[in-house]
């Protein structure tokens, strides 16, 4: 009997507890601070700001880097312990699951979560946003072997569909070497090979066109965010005009109406970014670059360049190019 009302009260204070923390992390939210644990790469400044910690931080920004690279999480980690790199707390020795945990982490962009929602921060980012997404494509991609590969992966399994079903194709073997196949119904089946020669020959001939097109992206960019500057200051007026009696709340509710759809369209113009691995490709150096770049970065590239869909041909060893059909994205 006494147990139980021990056991009830003491039910009772954890609720409590549990919803004044609640209640204090939604207000560190709300106000963009950390609240928890401080993350490798940060210390607490001595007025209790987390900022980056002049150690730790740097080897943050390597490891981002070296992943951007397409280095093997296994080659990252033997380095890093090779050469006695401070570990993240509760942990002896770099492991390539704490080096992907770490990298998935919003912290490092300066975003943070909260009830699943990503906000931005005060906290400085270590990893830019840009990079932050590339590297959560690459760690999430599902062909990619986590272990200790340092095999290339296959350039299109998982990126090519099939042209008979249009599921996803991948790697296969075949007695006549490596393979592309329907993943689900075996509609299809081509030697990987020539395609992945094929796609990179027509990858390099579209990027070797484009030169300029970063310069003319950041040009729109800037355009898109002059016109959301200039839209916004307008409504502004409008808003002091309607505050000093000079407007009616009518009239200020059919300017904001018309306006505001014209400032969120140039804000997401503002926002288009071409992928850096793309990025780096564009231009007269398209083919020196392709062929630096590691298996990883190119699927990159792939993806967003390019759908490619793989037809049914007849049976034999001769390689069709007529079968593999490109959509320039
Ligand atoms: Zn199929």
């Amino acid at each position: 009997m006494t147990a139980r009302i021990v056991g009830a009260v003491a039910r009772h204070e954890i609720d409590h507890a549990r919803s004044r923390i609640k209640a204090a992390h939604a207000q560190a939210a709300a106000q963009g601070r950390a609240h928890g644990r401080i993350a490798y790469g940060y210390r607490l400044s001595d007025d209790g700001r987390r900022v980056p910690d002049e150690v730790t931080a740097p080897i943050v920004q390597e490891l981002a880097k070296r992943v951007l690279a397409g280095e093997t999480m296994y080659s990252i980690c033997n380095d890093l312990n090779d050469r006695g790199t401070p570990t993240p707390r509760g942990s002896k020795r770099w492991n390539t699951q704490k080096v992907r945990q770490m990298l998935l982490s919003p912290t490092y962009a300066g975003l943070r979560t909260h009830l699943g929602v990503l906000t931005p921060a005060v906290w400085e980012p270590l990893i830019d946003v840009e990079d932050h997404r590339v590297i959560r494509s690459i760690l999430t991609d599902p062909r990619r072997k986590t272990t200790r590969g340092s095999a290339p992966v296959h350039l299109l399994s998982g990126i090519a569909r099939c042209g008979v079903c249009g599921e996803s194709m991948g790697r296969k073997k075949s007695h006549g070497g490596n393979s592309y196949g329907c993943l689900r119904n075996h509609c299809v089946y081509r030697r990987s090979e020539p395609v992945d020669l094929m796609v990179s020959e027509a990858i390099i001939a579209r990027c070797e066109q484009m030169t300029g097109l970063q310069e003319l992206v950041d040009d729109d960019v800037a355009d898109a965010e002059r016109e959301a500057a200039r839209l916004r200051a307008q409504l502004d007026d409008f808003c002091d005009k309607a505050a000093a009696g000079e407007l009616s709340a009518a009239s200020l509710a059919r300017i904001e109406a018309k306006l505001l759809p014209q400032i969120r369209a140039a804000e997401r113009r503002a926002a288009v970014v071409v992928p850096p691995a793309v990025g780096e490709l564009l231009g007269t150096n398209a083919r020196v670059r392709w062929e630096q770049m590691p298996v990883i970065a190119k699927r990159t590239v792939v993806r967003n360049l390019v759908e490619i869909t793989i037809d049914r041909g007849k049976p034999g060893p001769k390689f069709d190019p007529e079968l593999i059909r490109l959509k320039w994205l």
